[in-house]
């Protein structure tokens, strides 16, 4: 089976721009990370809230892949 990579960014809970990770910083929950990408927003996003989204989309993609590997597997199967 080949290895697939999922990959998932954090985006802005506000504006849903990509959150630049300060490489010298490491987060940790309970941490607020500031937007910095657009001029509009300045919001602090929580760390914990941040996670979970990500976490959901990772479970979405997941999930999404299985299908479409079980889809051509039928296919497959079915032709
Ligand atoms: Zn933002």
């Amino acid at each position: 089976m080949e290895n697939k990579q999922f990959s998932i960014s954090l985006k802005c809970l506000f504006c849903d721009c990509e959150l630049q990770a300060d490489a010298e910083k490491e987060f940790a929950s309970g941490d607020m990370l500031k937007c910095q990408e657009c001029q509009e927003c300045d919001e602090l996003n929580d760390y914990d809230a941040l996670i979970d989204v990500a976490s959901d989309e990772g479970k979405a993609l997941a999930e999404d892949y299985a299908k479409r590997e079980i889809e051509k597997m039928l296919k497959k199967s079915f032709k």
